[in-house]
């Protein structure tokens, strides 16, 4: 049996792990702290280590796991942007769950979007209180409208393809464009100028940070709907509210926020959150914020769990790493190794 510290840990993702573990030869030591500096001491003695999204893999957190002889690291997430990779090449395999439900999330995304058009949150708490006026209810049709997604991959389809269900033109911007995947691509600025609702599905790098700002919003029509289940960092949030209060966007639904880390998973129910941004977003009427839910589904849980325990198995059986991710991955697109041998 191989140890793994498992961080952050949750019931949700507790029960698929603790299930499936032992069929893949491993014995899970769980945290509920997050990855960091301080908390790597924890999987000392341990082969390998499990990571969400909000821990953080940094130069000084990599180099301390090094240090106690770890070499590899399953993200049990698509997105890796929590990892400094290039700390981590030569050193540490990253290992990641690229498509585990994109079904669940592009779902949730439209969820988001049918709820803040028909005001589904609001009418809820107004039946709870025996109020059935309709007043400052009124939606659109999404027949006709015009969607924007930003980024075509797994997820970025699902979302194209319900939108097509409901009769929308959907427009897509990404920077490796499938030219024969049937998408109506378009420029980022035509994108934003032609779109009633943005949708973002690409992943947070270096060159997607802030990807909507003050110069992107300004080019956007009055009263667009923007979504974000992607990651937090690709919305420049105080442009946002700046936009939101102008009234030049109409609604917004995040499953994602820039400074995420602190609160979302964690229950602050009856506390003063310190974070003056998220309490303005909470506070408007047309923003919905769910707390990075958009993956939690039951098929997503149990392939997220079979998938990070497979990664780790093909790591100790010395087999190629499909899922491997290292700083070469991110900087062309697809990993010059093909992901046919190991990425070093
Ligand atoms: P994917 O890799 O299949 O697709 C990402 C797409 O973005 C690719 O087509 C890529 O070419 C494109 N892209 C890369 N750089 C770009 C840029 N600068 N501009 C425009 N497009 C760019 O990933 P996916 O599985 O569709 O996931 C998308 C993102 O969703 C992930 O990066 C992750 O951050 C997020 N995610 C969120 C949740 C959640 O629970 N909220 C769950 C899973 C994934």
């Amino acid at each position: 049996m191989k140890d793994i510290a498992f961080y952050d840990v949750k019931p949700y993702d507790k029960m698929y792990f603790d299930a499936l573990s032992p069929l893949y030869g491993f014995n899970l030591r769980c945290f509920e702290s997050k990855l960091h500096e301080h908390s790597a001491v924890l999987s000392q003695g341990c082969d390998g280590v499990i990571a969400f999204v909000n821990d953080s893999a940094d130069r000084k957190t990599i180099e301390k796991l090094h240090s106690f002889g770890i070499k590899v690291m399953a993200l049990r997430s698509a997105g890796y942007n929590n990892v400094d990779l290039k700390a981590a090449f030569g050193k540490i395999h990253i290992l990641r769950v690229p498509a585990y439900s994109p079904y669940a999330v592009g779902e949730h995304t439209a969820a988001l979007l049918l709820a803040l058009n028909r005001k589904i949150h609001r009418a809820y708490n107004r039946t709870r209180e025996h109020n059935f006026a309709l007043s400052g209810l009124t939606g659109f049709d999404l027949y006709g409208k015009t969607v924007g997604v930003i980024g075509t991959g797994r997820i970025g389809r699902v979302f194209i393809d319900i939108c097509k269900g409901f009769g929308m033109k959907v427009l897509s911007y990404d920077l490796f464009p499938d030219e024969n995947a049937g998408i109506d691509y378009v420029s980022l600025s035509e994108l934003y100028k032609r779109s009633d609702i943005i949708s973002l599905h690409c992943p947070l790098t270096k060159d997607t940070k802030h990807i909507i700002n003050e110069h992107a919003l300004s080019l956007m029509k009055d009263g667009v709907y923007i979504l974000n289940t992607s990651r937090g960092a690709l919305i420049d949030t105080e442009a946002l509210l700046t936009a939101i209060k102008n009234k030049k966007v109409g609604a917004v639904g995040l499953d994602v926020y820039e400074e995420e880390e602190d609160f979302f998973f964690e229950d602050f129910s009856g506390e003063i959150l310190e974070d003056d941004t998220l309490l303005r977003l909470l506070s408007m009427p047309n923003v919905l914020v769910t707390g990075h839910q958009a993956f939690l589904t039951k098929e997503a849980l149990e392939n997220i769990a079979k998938e990070t325990l497979q990664n780790l198995k093909d790591f100790f059986d010395g087999k190629p790493l499909k899922n491997e991710v290292c700083y070469r991955c991110e900087k062309y697109g697809t990993c010059i190794q093909n992901h046919e041998q190991r990425c070093f």
